[in-house]
């Protein structure tokens, strides 16, 4: 194909066309995948959606793009799933074998977009049928990151990272030479809270934690940004993906959410790449890859924009940010105590029933109750899972009675 041809029909980069699967697709992530799916119909067929609990959404998405099955994992949620998609062929699934079992259908390229650890068992799935799998659900990684990346090197899965950070990454990371790597520049928007004291964030709410000023986003990770956990837990998942440790990867807070992130090479050379903030850029990179295809999304005005800044981050301030650190330094199951213990505290936060600057609270107490128990396997993993989101809700309890 010429350049011009290329030009002329986007999405023309794709030469086969691809079945997908969307884990996750009633979600911030799967909606923007479907729709850049809608876009190139000609290139794109699905195999399985599969949704947590909003059925009515699913079942929507479904009757338009006739994945050959959907599933939501909510099995009380079956009849009426199956009732919205009679007469559509589309077959209807419910449970979390059945999430598992559509990750293990044939399928070209998998997304992997469900929120919160409960995403582990599904996303292995995808991993081992060696399938390409676009990356979202970082909370797996953080929990059970060797597990994940070893089972990617037996079953030669290629991982493609969506997160717009990690997905910056992978396109200026030269993975022929590491070696000439010096560090990974991870940038952070701040979050909406980024220019308070403490004692301006303590009585935060929800509704505040959530309005992001640059991305739009689910709810558990708009607050991880406002805590600033999102970049703790990206920082551990760049290290699994990379393989770079934590002395490797700085942090730097850049609030215009331009430059997604950088990396710095030891002939000095920082290579980096940059976009307007929206999630269908890294999405359209993963669907493509390794081709290009178009996304609907607003060009860069750099003239516009006049002004890109950098500040360093303030751990004081955002202490969510050296647990993560001293979680992935200390390694062995700290990491997947910080990740329960804040799904359970943002959790708790969003039915209002602790403060914000508690979330932090309650991960550290986790993290420092947390037994030293091994979790090498997936079974160690869950045991581990459970416990740490135990000592969580404990502390949790703690400060809802001393919030009160
Ligand atoms: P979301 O809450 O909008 O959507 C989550 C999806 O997971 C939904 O489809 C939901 O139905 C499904 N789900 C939830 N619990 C489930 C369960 N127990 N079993 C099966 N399915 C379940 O979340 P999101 O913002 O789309 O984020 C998804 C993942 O991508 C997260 O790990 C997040 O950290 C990561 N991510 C998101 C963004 C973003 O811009 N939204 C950016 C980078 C990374
Ligand atoms: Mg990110």
């Amino acid at each position: 194909m010429t350049l011009d041809e290329g030009r002329k029909h986007p999405g023309a980069g794709v030469r086969e066309p691809r079945r997908l699967t969307i884990l996750g697709s009633t979600g911030s992530i799967g909606q923007s995948t479907l729709n850049l799916v809608q876009r190139n119909r000609n290139i794109y067929s699905l195999v399985a959606l599969t949704a947590g609990t909003r059925v009515k959404a699913l079942a929507e998405q479904a009757r338009l793009l006739r994945p050959e099955v959907a599933v939501i994992a909510d099995a009380r949620l079956y009849g009426e799933l199956k009732e919205a998609l009679a007469g559509t062929g589309v077959e209807a699934a419910a449970g979390d074998a059945a999430v598992c079992e559509a990750a293990r259908r044939p399928s070209d390229w998998c997304m992997a977009a469900i929120v919160g650890a409960d995403g582990l068992r599904p996303t292995l799935a995808a991993v081992e049928q060696g399938k390409v799998v676009a990356f979202a659900n970082k909370e797996t990684l953080v929990c059970a990151g060797e597990i994940v990346m070893r089972r990617v090197a037996e079953s030669g899965a290629t991982l493609l990272p969506v997160d717009s950070e990690h997905n910056a990454i992978f396109q200026v990371f030269d993975s022929e030479r590491p070696g000439d790597i010096e560090r990974i520049i991870l940038t952070a928007s701040g979050g909406p809270f980024r220019e308070l004291s403490l004692s301006e964030m303590a009585d935060k709410t929800s509704e505040q934690a959530v309005a992001h000023p640059n991305w739009s986003m689910g709810a558990k990770i708009s607050v991880d940004s406002a805590t600033m956990m999102n970049k703790g837990l990206e920082l551990i998942e760049a290290g699994h993906l990379f393989d770079f440790p934590s002395k490797a990867i700085e942090i730097l807070v850049h609030p215009q959410s331009i430059i997604h992130s950088m990396v710095a090479y030891q002939d000095g050379s920082v290579l980096a790449q940059l976009g307007s903030p929206d999630m269908r850029t890294p999405i359209a990179h993963a669907l493509a890859w390794p081709h290009r295809m178009e996304a609907p999304v607003a060009r860069l005005n750099l003239v516009e924009i006049a002004k890109l800044t950098f500040e360093n981050p303030d751990s004081k301030r955002f202490p969510a940010l050296s647990l993560a650190r001293t979680a992935m330094e200390k390694g062995g199951i700290l990491p997947l105590a910080l990740n329960a213990a804040n799904e359970v505290a943002v959790a708790a936060f969003l039915r209002r029933e602790i403060g914000f600057l508690d979330i932090a609270a309650v991960v550290e107490e986790t993290m420092e109750r947390m037994p030293e128990v091994a979790a090498d396997s997936l079974g160690e993993i869950l045991i581990a899972d459970k416990e740490a989101r135990r000592l969580a809700q404990a502390a949790s309890e703690g400060h809802r009675l001393a919030a009160q």
